[in-house]
C-alpha cells in the first residue's frame, strides 16, 4: 500500500497516473488533506465512489494520531501525537498577534544530547518521515483553526532538523504546495545546532526557510561542553558557514543563546558574542533557560538577563529575549520528550 500523506503533490499525481487515474484526482485528494483537513478517502466526495472503492485497495493516508492536547494560561497548546509505529512526538501552537506559529518536531528524541535539553536525554530513537513532519501541521492547522490562514511553522520542536536533511526538505515542499497550505518559506524558520555540511547544502535550496542557529556559546571549550557536536564542526566552522548562507533583502541570520546562570551569561561572554557575531547580518534571541527535573543549570535572574542584553544593543547587536510559552504545560523550550 502506498501511504499517500508521504507524496508530494507531484509524486501523488504520478502514483495516481501509473494506476491510470488522471492526474487532476490527485490535486483534489491534495487539497482534502492539506486545506479541509480529511484524510479518509471515503469522505472526499468530489472522487466517484467507484474511484473511491478502488483506492481504497492500494493506498492508504497515514495521520499521526493526537492523543492528547494542553493548553496553557497563556493560550499555548502542546499536542501529543502517536505515530503509526506507536512512537510518541509533540508538536506546539504559539498564538501571538498578528502572527501564529506551529512549532514541530523532525526527529523521536534526538541525537545531539545538548546538555541543557530534555529531548536530548532521550537519544535518537528515530528521524520522521516528511508525512509525518507535515501531518503535524495538517493537524494543528485544523485543529486551531487556521487552516484557511497564513501561519508560521517552525523546526524548533524535537529533533534536529539537519540530521534528518530530505525528509525535512520534502515536507517543506509539501507545505509550500499552492494546493495545500501554500506556505510561503519565508514563514519558516529552520533552528539548527550547527550541522556545517548540511547548512552548505541547505545554502543552494529553492524553499530556503529562515535560518536559526543554536550557538549558545562563545568559547570552543565552553560551547563543547554545552553543545557536543561543537567537537565535530566549531564555533569556526560554523560562523564561517553563516557567513556563506545567501539570505534575503533585509534577512538575518537568528543566533539563539539559551541562557544558564554562571555559565554563559557574563558580560563577558556578551562581549564575546558581540565580537563572533561581527561583520554578520545577524540577531541574537535570548532564551532564558526552561529549567526542568534532571537538567543540572539554573535560569539567570531577569536582571543578568537585562544585562546581558544591554552589552548587546549597546554594541549595535538586534537582540531579543525569548518569551518562554507554555511552561506550566512543559511547551516550552527544551521540554519537549515524550520517554515517560
Ligand atoms: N535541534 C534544533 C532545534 C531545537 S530548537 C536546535 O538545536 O536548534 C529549540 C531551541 O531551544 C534550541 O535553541 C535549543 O538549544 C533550545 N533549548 C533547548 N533546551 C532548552 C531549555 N531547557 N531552555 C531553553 N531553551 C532550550
Amino acid at each position: 500500500m502506498t501511504d499517500l500523506a508521504e507524496l508530494d503533490r507531484l509524486e501523488l499525481q504520478q502514483t495516481l497516473a501509473d494506476l491510470g487515474v488522471p492526474r487532476f484526482h490527485g490535486t483534489q485528494i491534495y487539497r482534502w488533506l492539506y486545506k479541509r483537513g480529511v484524510s479518509d478517502l471515503a469522505r472526499m466526495t468530489d472522487l466517484s465512489r467507484k474511484l473511491r472503492a478502488r483506492l481504497a485497495e492500494t493506498v492508504t493516508i497515514t495521520t499521526p494520531e493526537l492523543i492528547r492536547k494542553e493548553v496553557s494560561s497563556d493560550g499555548t497548546a502542546k499536542f501529543l501525537f502517536r505515530l503509526a509505529d506507536g512512537r510518541l512526538i509533540e508538536s506546539v501552537y504559539i498564538p501571538d498577534t498578528p502572527a501564529q506559529t506551529f512549532c514541530v518536531s523532525t526527529q523521536v528524541g534526538c541525537a545531539m544530547r545538548c546538555a541543557f535539553c530534555l529531548t536530548g536525554k532521550m537519544g535518537l530513537i528515530r528521524n520522521l518521515t516528511a508525512g509525518e513532519i507535515a501531518g503535524q501541521v495538517r493537524v494543528l492547522a485544523h485543529e486551531t483553526g487556521l487552516a484557511d490562514q497564513s501561519f508560521n511553522v517552525v523546526l524548533m520542536g524535537m529533533g534536529e532538523p539537519l540530521h534528518n536533511y530530505d525528509a525535512v526538505m520534502k515536507s517543506l515542499r509539501m507545505l509550500a504546495d499552492k494546493d495545500g497550505f501554500g506556505v510561503n518559506p519565508r514563514r519558516v524558520t529552520l533552528s539548527t545546532v550547527g550541522v556545517v555540511p548540511a547548512m552548505a547544502k541547505l545554502a543552494e535550496e529553492d524553499l530556503m526557510p529562515n535560518l536559526a542557529v543554536s550557538l549558545h556559546a562563545t568559547t570552543e571549550a565552553q560551547r563543547d561542553t554545552l553543545v557536543p557536536i561543537n567537537k565535530k564542526y566549531d564555533i569556526e566552522e560554523l560562523i564561517d558557514a553563516c557567513r556563506k548562507m545567501p539570505l534575503r533583502r533585509r534577512g538575518k541570520i537568528t543566533f539563539e543563546y539559551v541562557m544558564l546562570a554562571g555559565e554563559n551569561d557574563s558580560p563577558a561572554d556578551a562581549r564575546r558574542l558581540v565580537k563572533l557575531l561581527r561583520g554578520l547580518k545577524a540577531k541574537v534571541n535570548l532564551l532564558p533557560l526552561n529549567e526542568a527535573a534532571g537538567i543540572d543549570f539554573k535560569r539567570p535572574s531577569d536582571d543578568v538577563v537585562d544585562r546581558f542584553a544591554t552589552i548587546l544593543a549597546d554594541n549595535d547587536v538586534t537582540v531579543s529575549v525569548r518569551k518562554s510559552r507554555g511552561r506550566d504545560i512543559r511547551a516550552a523550550c527544551g521540554q519537549l520528550a515524550t520517554d515517560r
